[in-house]
């Protein structure tokens, strides 16, 4: 059957391919094609891994002390699910129908067993869908250190869309390597790290789709299209032959548009634009170097942490990383963040029970993390300072809110090049240093900022968020997260405005900076530096080259004092004729 699921927009381009329904614990699960004559073989290998798993549980359950009878308990219903027939036949029925290899079918079957789970209204039972992950979990285990040789050698690619629930960043960045051509998703706002991460691999992507993970079977034929945020579900021929030929259109409109990668970020009345990038890894320098970018506006260091939590990346290993970046722009700008992690962004992927805090996004996130673990914080900040002796590096400080923060910070930064000093390593004694506006009240209280930073860069993405108190995460509320808020509107213009007076540099590296409807808005507030994942630059040049600022100016300084947000949107598209 056919239908359409509509859903947010959050990466550009069209994408048609097979569903690969996936979970955290099965997105690291490949699908692989086995020969018919490989299936009785494959099905013993399915075997074997449950009578070791079962094996195991025996083995833990004999070694706990009859106190613990909790575990004991636990390990009992373990072992009962794994007798159950649901778990040890239905995939050897996938397995024959579907000629897949075991992993693929096992994680397939607990898929369809933990939405039944999730619909029981008992919550004792209900809560055993977790228990059935754990189980399966193990067995995969069991399974990848024995994996099928001739299936993985008989594997064919196709083109796969990943079709999820949710996907954290880090999980994204544990797959980054494998080849999917898009992924949608049922929760997640427009500017959440998963969505950035998106355009960031330049693959079309959708997320608030509510339902569609539980809509969707494995293998159905999707169109993802991410411009307009439609989500087409078995499309009849003429709708797909429709696709492909906008598809190709979009490619070649893609390609036009790189023509301009040499030509300057000019207005019409001759103002100098600076257009930088967002990174988040030495996988994006390529991306920079063909965008035309001037330099890295904001290397999100943070993504090199995911994952990493009993073995965080050494000071040399972070020094690496940097190097690369910093060589490949040569003598352009390269702006490091200090880690911002917390909130989305864990060091492992959120567990499989949905177990999150309470408001991360308020707690201990960003620098408040690094002034909560200085030995880290002081590794990092040694790898930014030696990688300074190498090229124009910028250290850039994330969601400082308190003055005391500040002094913790600029001490912080003084002991390592104390202990740099101390060893005689080269540093650039005169890095600048530069504080991220992205809390309403550092915005508010920006003469702080102003007297002990060399730089400033707005993060419209949390300042929205935080302004608005509106998680940028939550596809419920995302009506809310608007850009165009007079609040939000105020908290940028009072930035610019103040840093312009103490001539203190300021960019923008939210999304907001990267969307060419703005351009005109942000341009007539001030804005000279953006800093935008580099697949947008030639659209925000082609705008900025078709404007003229002293014609700008006046319209937007009413805009600003418009209140009501139809007029709002009414100024805007006039801006933008
Ligand atoms: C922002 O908040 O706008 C920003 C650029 O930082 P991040 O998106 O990584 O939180
Ligand atoms: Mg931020």
């Amino acid at each position: 059957m056919s239908f359409i699921l509509y859903g947010l927009a959050v990466s550009e381009g069209i994408a048609i391919g097979r569903a690969r329904l996936a979970s955290s614990a099965t997105l690291k699960i490949t699908r692989v094609e086995i020969g018919a004559r490989r299936v009785e073989k494959e099905i013993a290998r399915f075997d074997d891994a449950l009578a070791r798993t079962r094996k195991e549980l025996m083995a833990i359950k004999a070694s706990q002390s009859d106190s613990i009878t909790d575990i004991g308990a636990f390990i009992d219903l373990h072992l009962m699910l794994l007798s159950d027939r649901e778990l040890t036949e239905a995939p050897k029925q996938i397995i024959r129908e579907r000629l897949c290899n075991a992993e693929w079918a096992l994680s397939i079957q607990g898929e369809n067993l933990v939405r039944q789970f999730e619909q029981i209204d008992d919550v004792y039972l209900r809560e055993r869908g977790g228990d059935v992950r754990q189980v399966i979990e193990r067995i995969i285990r069991k399974l990848s250190r024995r994996a099928s040789r001739s299936a993985s050698r008989s594997g064919k690619d196709e083109t796969q869309i990943v079709v999820a629930h949710d996907i954290s960043p880090a999980d994204i960045m544990s797959i980054k390597d494998r080849d999917f051509a898009a992924f949608v998703t049922d929760v997640g706002g427009a500017t959440s790290h998963t969505a950035i991460l998106a355009r960031s691999m330049t693959i079309p992507a959708i997320v608030g789709l509510r339902n569609a993970s539980e809509l969707i079977r494995d293998m159905e034929t999707l169109i993802v299209d991410g411009t307009r945020g439609a989500l087409i579900v078995n499309p009849d021929p003429a709708i797909l032959k429709e696709y492909q030929s906008r598809k190709e259109q979009f490619e070649r409109d893609q390609s036009k548009l790189k023509l301009l990668k040499t030509a300057r970020a000019t207005t019409l009345d001759r103002i100098k634009i600076n257009l930088l990038a967002n990174i988040k890894d030495t996988d994006d320098i390529q991306p920079v170097l063909e965008s035309g970018a001037e330099g890295i506006g904001l290397f999100r260091s943070e993504f090199i942490f995911l994952g990493r939590e009993n073995n965080l990346p050494t000071e040399n290993e972070q020094f690496e990383a940097y190097r690369k970046v910093v060589e490949a722009m040569d003598k352009r700008p390269v702006t490091i963040r200090t880690f911002d992690l917390g909130n989305d962004k864990n060091l492992t992927p959120d567990d499989d029970h949905g177990n999150r805090k309470r408001n991360p996004a308020l707690g201990l996130r960003s620098i408040r993390r690094s002034l909560n673990d200085l030995s880290t914080f002081h590794a990092q900040l040694r790898a930014i300072l030696r990688v300074s002796a190498l090229g124009r590096v910028r250290l850039l400080i994330p969601m400082l809110s308190h003055t005391h923060q500040i002094e913790q910070t600029l001490a912080a930064i003084g002991q390592a090049k104390a202990s740099l000093r101390e060893e005689k390593t080269a540093f650039d004694e005169n890095i600048p240093i530069g504080a991220m506006i992205e809390v309403p009240a550092s915005a508010l209280s920006i003469g702080l900022f102003l007297k002990r930073f060399d730089f400033l860069s707005i993060g419209t993405n949390d300042l929205i968020q935080y302004t608005l108190a509106v998680d940028r995460s939550d596809e419920q509320v995302s009506t809310l997260y608007n850009p165009l808020h007079p609040a939000v509107l105020a908290l940028i213009a009072r930035t610019l405005r103040c840093a312009e007076k103490a001539c203190i540099p300021v960019s923008i590296c939210g999304e907001l900076a990267g969307d060419p409807a703005l351009t005109r808005l942000l341009l007539g507030m001030g804005l000279r530096q953006f800093s935008m994942h580099p697949a947008q630059i030639p659209m925000v040049k082609q705008k900025i080259k078709q404007s003229d600022i002293s014609k700008l100016v006046p319209a937007v300084q009413r805009l600003l004092r418009t209140e009501d947000p139809s007029k709002i949107m009414k100024r805007l598209e006039r801006l933008n004729r």
